[in-house]
């Protein structure tokens, strides 16, 4: 049976299966959101509620933090509230959000002066693995405070790498995500060239989806082609943010710089939609009609 107290910020489109993982778990769980009403299905489920990232503090052992970016993960600590007041020595904070290096190392030191232990440890992995506890973590931090944390990462993720000192979780999820917007960018790339050379791309899916480069992702995204759907999995405009902190972070190579450039120039009409949208986006900007 679980026995380490959880407190969670952050109940979006991760955050909610994540946090019902834990309660299936048996972890006792303490959730806060900016937008309250959010919680309500967890608190029905067993979930208790704070009012603010501060009160987790009497409420957990260690905290995790799953939310939008930068400025949210900020807010989170320094507005009224937020976790910088009061901060306990002896816990843990754990983030899973995706963020810059930079911002992880930054909070860590603040933390670090109170006696709290931090890790980063972003998620590949989307709503579906979220659900299904398959999620796959890079982890930055202290070894000794990973072990202690482990049952957690086990309930949530299929696999976690310890891969060097703070701020090495995000650096590699920055990395893996720059993989991912090659991957979506080059099945739009690859569908809108088919049907400008004759292929419907219902015809080219499918040959995509019988060949060596067939993979998980492409079938997944093969339906929001095929059916014109783009609710967002996985936001464009969070893919737009992290190619941004990956060339923040010193992306120089010549495809990586154009996806961001892409990214970026999409996320204004796409931005809310699943990053497949890179789809209709590119195809717009080829002033042709929609692919279906
Ligand atoms: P999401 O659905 O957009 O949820 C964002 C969360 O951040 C919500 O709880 C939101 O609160 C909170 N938030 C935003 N701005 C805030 C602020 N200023 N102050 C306090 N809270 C704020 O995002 P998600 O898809 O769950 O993703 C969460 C993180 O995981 C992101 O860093 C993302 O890059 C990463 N990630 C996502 C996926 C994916 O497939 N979705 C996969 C891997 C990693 P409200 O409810 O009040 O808006």
């Amino acid at each position: 049976m679980a026995t380490q107290r959880i407190g969670w910020i952050g109940l979006g489109n991760m955050g909610i299966p994540m946090v019902r993982n834990l309660l299936k778990a048996g972890f006792p769980v303490s959730v806060y959101n900016r937008t309250i009403s959010k919680a309500d299905p967890l608190v029905a489920e067993g979930a208790s509620l704070a009012s603010s990232p501060r009160e987790l503090w009497g409420k957990a052992d260690v905290l995790i933090t799953m939310v939008a970016d930068d400025a949210a993960l900020q807010a989170v600590y320094k507005n009224d509230g937020g976790l910088l007041e009061n901060a306990p020595a002896g816990k843990i904070v754990i983030d899973m959000s995706t963020v810059s290096p930079a911002t992880t190392r930054e909070l860590a030191g603040q933390l670090a002066e109170k006696g709290v232990e931090y890790l980063d440890a972003p998620v590949s992995g989307s709503v579906k693995p979220a659900e299904q506890g398959q999620l796959v973590f890079m982890v930055g931090g202290k070894r000794t405070v990973y072990e202690s944390v482990l049952p957690v990462f086990e309930k949530l993720g299929k696999k976690s790498f310890l891969l060097g000192e703070q701020g090495a979780g995000h650096s590699a999820k920055l990395a893996i995500n720059l993989l991912l917007a090659f991957n979506v960018q080059g099945l739009a790339e690859s569908v809108l060239f088919a049907r400008e050379n004759g292929i419907a791309p219902k015809d080219m899916l499918a040959v995509i989806n019988e060949s060596a480069l067939s993979n998980v992702l492409i079938r997944l995204k093969t339906a929001n082609i095929e059916n014109n759907h783009y609710e967002a999995a996985f936001a464009l405009k969070l893919m737009a943010k992290d190619l941004r902190l990956a060339r923040e972070q010193g992306l120089h190579t010549p495809g990586g710089l154009a996806l961001e450039d892409s990214f970026r120039e999409a996320t204004h009409e796409w931005g809310e939609q699943d990053m497949m949208a890179i789809l209709p986006f590119l195809s717009a900007s080829d002033e042709e009609q929609p692919v279906f």
